[in-house]
């Protein structure tokens, strides 16, 4: 029987407990505020409309780690929650929501260097704002950052975005592109739809843009790893490798390599939900470019975090691969360089 290693999640979210009234401050827009209404509980406002009620474990980092350590996960890779993008908004003024959430990420990372990695989220928008935020989260000891599928509906293989590709393999900044703004959204608003088909639906939408748009093929060491297993990408990998053979008129107009060429170019996490499914993105893809992630603690997220990996009975090396190696890879965090946040993941307590 293979035993858990090191347990790293590296998909989970995190909100400051207070955020500035950023909408009376700019004078305009839904900003996300918190309406702490009862103790361990915040209605998360979008604007003056109601989105979601948050517990204490959004934003409380030490009440995280004693919950996340019941299943034996030292520590999360934290990013901000997609809501909190705002890519709508004014460059600066998403700037500067930027830097407000990558100082409080990086504050939380300091305190707590033995169970805390973060991601950065930059103003997407506007490219050069992005990349200059991006030098900073760098800066900041942030590993990588943490991007929308879609930039106010632009895809990710538009060349406007290139530029900030190439920051990010040069400066050996990871990316994980999360789901948000789900296409089709305002015909499906009942049974969760947005969340349980849109959701797959959009990363898929990102992943085959960066591959068919060449994104890849010209950024050869950047390193991404797409949210949900790259949501219903791998599922429909036969299709997309059927349609690029047939139509290469309308698929390889940027790009004239097979989608399937990618399979093992790019990292996914592991919130599957399923473990037939794991099974076969492992298959797909090998476990060394599969991460453990959660999503916690949002209550669609795997907030078992991995047991059901841990039932599978794969061989130790995947499990190493799956629970550590892979994110350590992805992030581009190795003994060599980085021994002394390597040690402090290791560190037993
Ligand atoms: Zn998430």
């Amino acid at each position: 029987m293979a035993k858990t290693p090191l347990k790293i999640d590296m998909h989970t979210h995190i909100i400051p407990k207070e955020i500035p009234n950023f909408a009376e401050k700019f004078g305009y827009g839904d900003f996300i505020s918190l309406l702490h209404h009862k103790p361990g509980a915040a209605r998360m406002m979008k604007g003056d409309k109601f989105f979601r009620e948050i517990q204490a474990n959004c934003w409380d980092e030490s009440a995280r780690i004693e919950e996340y350590k019941a299943f034996e996960t030292k520590v999360q890779v934290i990013c901000t929650i997609p809501v909190m993008f705002s890519y709508w908004a004014e460059p600066d003024n998403c700037l500067e929501l930027s830097v407000f959430l990558n100082d409080h990420i990086a504050e939380v990372v300091a305190d707590h260097p033995n169970h805390y990695l973060g991601l950065g989220t930059v103003p997407m928008q506007d490219p050069e704002l992005a990349i200059k935020e991006l030098e900073r989260c760098k800066e900041l000891g942030m590993p990588g950052v943490q991007i929308g599928s879609n930039i106010n509906n632009q895809n990710l293989s538009k060349p406007m975005f290139l530029e900030f590709f190439q920051a990010c393999e040069s400066l050996g900044m990871a990316v994980l592109v999360h789901p948000w703004e789900m296409m089709g959204r305002e015909y499906m608003e009942k049974y969760w739809l947005p969340w349980l088909v849109g959701m797959p639906a959009e990363t898929a939408r990102a992943a085959a843009s960066m591959i068919f748009g060449g994104v890849f093929e010209k950024c050869p060491k950047l390193r991404v790893c797409f949210a949900h297993a790259a949501g219903s990408l791998l599922a429909t990998i036969g299709r997309l490798e059927h349609g690029y053979n047939c139509r290469p008129d309308l698929v390889a107009v940027h790009n004239d390599v097979n989608p399937r060429e990618y399979l093992g170019k790019f990292w996914v996490d592991s919130i599957t939900h399923d473990a037939d499914y794991l099974k076969y993105v492992i298959d797909l893809i090998g476990s060394d470019k599969i991460c453990l992630g959660s999503d916690y603690p949002f209550p669609l997220g795997d907030l078992e975090i991995g047991r059901f990996i841990e039932e599978m009975n794969l061989p130790q090396e995947d499990l190493d691969n799956i629970f550590y190696q892979s994110t350590l890879d992805w992030l581009g965090l190795s003994k060599k360089k980085d021994k002394k946040i390597i040690d402090s993941l290791f560190e037993k307590n």
